[in-house]
Parts: C-alpha cells; sequence; structure tokens
C-alpha cells in the first residue's frame, strides 16, 4: 500500500521513548527526562528580538530558496572568523535544520545500490536517510574502551567499489566523541583519489568542551573541498532548535541541485526564522560561550556522580551534550538488555533515558545533560538507587 522505499526505514526511537516520557507526566509523575535532544536555554534576547522584528516589518514572504543574501554572507563571515576558511555565498544554502541539509545531501548524491559508510554508535537519522534514498549504510564500529576513537584504516578498509560517500558525525549524538583532524585528513586523502565524498554533520560544532583543534572544515577543504559537504545547524549552538534552521556549505554544482531539490519540495525556510538566524550567527557569541560553559559544568557533574557505581562505565566525552555509559555491568537476568534497563528505570523510578538499542551500541544508555543541575543531581540519584537494585542479583547470579 505504502511506498517500497520506507519498508526499511526505523521510526525515529528516540521520540518514542519523549512520547512514554509525555504519558507519564500526564498521569502526574514526577519525570526527569534525559531523553531531550536539545538544549533547555531559551533562544537569546537578541536574536528573538530580531525575529520579531522580521514579522512587524512584514518579512513575511517567500525568500530565495537558497536563503537571503544577508544570511548566506553572514555564514560565510561567521566560517571565516572560526576556521580561517573562504566560502561565497554560492556554497551556501539554507535548510530546515540539520537533519534537511543531511537530506538534501542524500539525495543530491546517493543512487540505490550505493554504499554510504557512517560510524557507530549513531544518530539513527543518518543511516535511515542512506536507507530512504535506497542506498545501503555500511557501519564502522567504535568502542568506549578506546573514547569511541574513529579509525581512519577501519573506515577506509570499509570501502568498496560501491562506496559513494562517507558521513562523519563530530562531535558526535549520542556518543559525544570528536574526529580528530588528523583522522579526518587521512580519510579526506583517500577519498580524495577515489572520489568519494564527505559529508560532515557539524550539528554539535559549538559544543566542544576541551581545548582540542577541531577545524575540520579547513582540513577538509585544504584536501578535498571539491567533494566536501557541511551539514550544520542554528539548532544546539544558539538554542533554536524550533527555528528550524540549518545550512549546507558545499561546491556551487551541488550548492545547485541542492536548490533544485529545496525548490520543488519545501523552498525556503521560513523567513523569519532568516532574520533571526542573521542576529545569531553574524552577532555577538557571548550566548554560545555561556551555552558551553554550562553544559560543560553540567557535564563535569553528572558523569562524576553516576560514574561512582563501577557498573556504570563511562568516558568523559569532549562535545555535545550527552553521556553514553556501558551499563552492561549492571545487567541481570531480569533486567538482561540495556533496552530492559531503560524500561525498569521508567517505571520504578520515572527516569528517561534513551537505549542503546537505538544507536545501533546496546549495553548502553544515552543520557542527555541539557537539563538544569538540579533535576542531574536528581535523576543521578535515582538511577544510582535503581542500579544498587540491579547489583545485589547479579551478584547471587553469577555466585
Ligand atoms: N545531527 C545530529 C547529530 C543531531 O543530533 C541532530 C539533532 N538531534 C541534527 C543533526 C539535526 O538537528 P536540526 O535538524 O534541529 O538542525
Amino acid at each position: 500500500m505504502f511506498a517500497q522505499r520506507l519498508a526499511q526505514v526505523a521510526e525515529s526511537a528516540t521520540m518514542k521513548v519523549a512520547a512514554e516520557a509525555e504519558r507519564l507526566r500526564r498521569e502526574g509523575h514526577d519525570v526527569v527526562d534525559f531523553s531531550v535532544g536539545e538544549p533547555d536555554f531559551p533562544t537569546p534576547e537578541h536574536i528573538k528580538a530580531a525575529g520579531k522584528a522580521a514579522i512587524d516589518a512584514n518579512f513575511t514572504r517567500y525568500t530565495a530558496v537558497a536563503g537571503i543574501p544577508e544570511l548566506r554572507e553572514a555564514i560565510c563571515a561567521r566560517y571565516r572568523a572560526d576556521y580561517g576558511v573562504t566560502i561565497s555565498p554560492a556554497e551556501v544554502l539554507l535548510t530546515v535544520g540539520g537533519k534537511q541539509a543531511l537530506f538534501n545531501s542524500a539525495l543530491a548524491l546517493f543512487d540505490p545500490g550505493d554504499e554510504v559508510i557512517t560510524h557507530a554508535p549513531y544518530w539513527p537519522t543518518i543511516p535511515e536517510q542512506v536507507k530512504l534514498v535506497g542506498a545501503t549504510p555500511v557501519i564502522v564500529a567504535t568502542r568506549w574502551e578506546d573514547g569511541f576513537a574513529v579509525h581512519a584504516e577501519a573506515l577506509i578498509a570499509a570501502v568498496t567499489p560501491r562506496t559513494k560517500a562517507i558521513i562523519i558525525n563530530s562531535p558526535a549524538n549520542p556518543t559525544g566523541a570528536l574526529v580528530d583532524e588528523q583522522t579526518v585528513g587521512t580519510i579526506a586523502e583517500f577519498a580524495a583519489k577515489r572520489g568519494i565524498w564527505i559529508v560532515v554533520d557539524l550539528c554539535y560544532e559549538h559544543l566542544i568542551y576541551e581545548d582540542v583543534p577541531h577545524n575540520l572544515p579547513k582540513v577538509l577543504f585544504d584536501r578535498h573541498r571539491d567533494r566536501t559537504v557541511l551539514a550544520c545547524s542554528a539548532s544546539k549552538a544558539y538554542s533554536m532548535t524550533g527555528w528550524r534552521c540549518g545550512w549546507t556549505i558545499a561546491p556551487k554544482e551541488l550548492t545547485k541541485i541542492f536548490n533544485t531539490i529545496e525548490g520543488q519540495t519545501t523552498s525556503n525556510i521560513t523567513s523569519v526564522t532568516q532574520k533571526a538566524a542573521v542576529a545569531a550567527l553574524g552577532g555577538t557569541q557571548e550566548p554560545v560561550k555561556a551555552f558551553r560553559d554550562e553544559f560543560r559544568r553540567r557535564r563535569d557533574n553528572i558523569h562524576g556522580w553516576l560514574t561512582a557505581n563501577p557498573g556504570i562505565r563511562c568516558v568523559k566525552p569532549k562535545g555535545a551534550f550527552y553521556l553514553f555509559p556501558n551499563i552492561s555491568g549492571l545487567l541481570t537476568d531480569a533486567v538482561k538488555t540495556s533496552a530492559d534497563f531503560a524500561q525498569a528505570l521508567l517505571e520504578r523510578e520515572h527516569v528517561v533515558v534513551t537505549p542503546g538499542e537505538a544507536f545501533d551500541a546496546p549495553g548502553y544508555v544515552r543520557i542527555s545533560y541539557a537539563t538544569s543541575t538540579e533535576r542531574l543531581r536528581e535523576g543521578a540519584d535515582r538511577i544510582l538507587r535503581f542500579a544498587e537494585t540491579l547489583q545485589p542479583a547479579k551478584a547471587s547470579v553469577s555466585r
């Protein structure tokens, strides 16, 4: 009855957990929700003011499909300031969030039969979009013992004559890991020789908590500019998830194709959002710094609290706003999988976490720390209490 292409595509598991949390809340429970994939801060005042002014000035009509020149120029200026790269507005196209930036790339580049390599644990949208356009995702696993590091040799070993692209997500959802510059450089040099596209999801590019080099745009542009797509977003950096603003930075010819796709589907992103985004990208970056500092404090707190239990084994993530602990040491005969763990935690302690199964990583759970320190403390206490109830069972089984 429905189109064949949807047969292989999964529903968003992260959204399912959110629905379950909402149900408990409506029943009147005090739910601690660690499933949220968005900053809890309001959009900064100067950005909201620009959006309101746009409405008052009746800036409420269609714009150019790719976005208003002012915003595309603000994006070029931002990347010049942040990364020292020179981009022209003809290489920039505004999208309905980073999600559409990635989807335009999938539609424009991947054919049925093509293979597209990415690393796991992954954000599920990445492989699902590959499947949605009929191509085949090829997954390269990373390990927590290794800080979820992506190794160039492992990605390169997965290349076949059918490989069309490699998708890199850094900082990554759900692990918070970064793909380092050297790795990206090695992959880019290989990809350049083989004509393989590299798509980089930079959605969390401003949420990096350590002083480590992460100039992926420059590394890629120096080696592989004609086949690199940067998929970016205002959602997380500027706390603008609901405004729906993302963009691609890609070669001009590909940007023209994106323009055709968008022109025949959504047309321009919301006019008012574009004016707000000019203020976000072109205005003060102080709020971004403040968000980052607050996220860093929360990360340190929640990481310290939870790892007090040796069954919760967790690297300290370098970016994004998720912890991704390995909880396999807590599993018992009754709570056998991380999905069982998340379900039991929800039922007994009303804490919502996303099971690792959603990210192709059974044995883990994702804990978003995009919530207040007070709620983090409350949720951590409940998780630790729940974990205590599991360990004796495990001990008695193994005896
Ligand atoms: N990439 C990653 C890794 C994400 O986690 C998200 C949002 N959860 C996005 C892209 C897209 O976000 P948006 O469409 O709001 O820009």
